[in-house]
């Protein structure tokens, strides 16, 4: 499966997973991951846009319910599957008579606490793990990128803004989105590079992308895999 972007005629794109087969009819799926389009191998990629934007008011209509529909279908409850580091790992609840410390193994967070059909306390305790990982991350990937771009370390801060992953400002903090944790390392790796960046050239010019780069030379692509992944990342809050 390779990742595209359709442009459309009001300057926005669509991401879309395109899996080429030997069939004869274009097929959409719109699922978790977005639109997934099944296309014959002979259609060309001009082609191939031009049946999907005929269809692009379809597409973004049934996107925007999927994604509506996934923030409100989240439930915490054992079983559920999170994403972490670009893993799905499975959410572990059960009962306890006391309130213990989330425990953490490879693929499988377990929570165990005396009410577990309240969905808010699994969230928040969950949340807060996320929050706290999140932070070691970066401030890890932050100290590893600044030494290669041969800045002093910035401070690091958390966010929960809604749209932005990541973002710096003049007195030189970098602030990233916890929910990045659920990305996989790579595109975590780009955001922090591009929010180092920053702190050398305060604008998308081409000396700033010179800059990123230098130290993630494949940015074109995390770029595009970034604006995929961020639709998932607003999943569980
Ligand atoms: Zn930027």
């Amino acid at each position: 499966m390779s990742q595209h972007h359709l442009p459309m005629p009001d300057g926005e794109t669509i991401a879309y997973h395109l899996e080429r087969r030997s069939r004869k009819t274009v097929g959409l799926k719109i699922n978790q991951q977005g639109l997934i389009v099944h296309a014959p191998k002979r259609l060309s990629q001009t082609e191939l846009e031009r049946m999907l934007l005929s269809k692009a008011a379809w597409i973004v209509k049934k996107l925007e319910a999927q994604q509506a529909n996934q923030l409100e279908k989240f439930s915490w409850q054992d079983g559920a599957s999170l994403l972490l580091l670009g893993n799905e790992i499975t959410l572990s609840v059960r009962l306890d008579a006391v309130n213990r410390a989330l425990e953490y193994v490879p693929g499988l967070i377990c929570v165990a606490l005396p009410s577990p059909d309240n969905q808010n306390s699994i969230a928040r305790k969950v949340l807060q793990w996320y929050k706290k990982q999140a932070l070691t991350d970066f401030t890890r990937r932050v100290a590893l990128l600044a030494a290669k771009l041969d800045v002093s370390v910035p401070p690091v801060l958390l966010s929960s803004a809604r749209s932005r992953c990541g973002s710096c400002n003049s007195r030189g903090e970098v602030r990233l989105n916890w929910r990045l944790l659920q990305a996989p390392p790579h595109i975590i790796n780009y955001v922090v590079a591009h929010e180092l960046a920053h702190l050398k050239e305060m604008n998308h010019s081409a000396r700033f992308w010179a800059i990123v780069e230098r130290i993630y030379p494949d940015y074109k692509n995390a770029e595009k895999e970034l604006k995929i992944w961020s639709a998932r990342l607003h999943q569980i809050a």
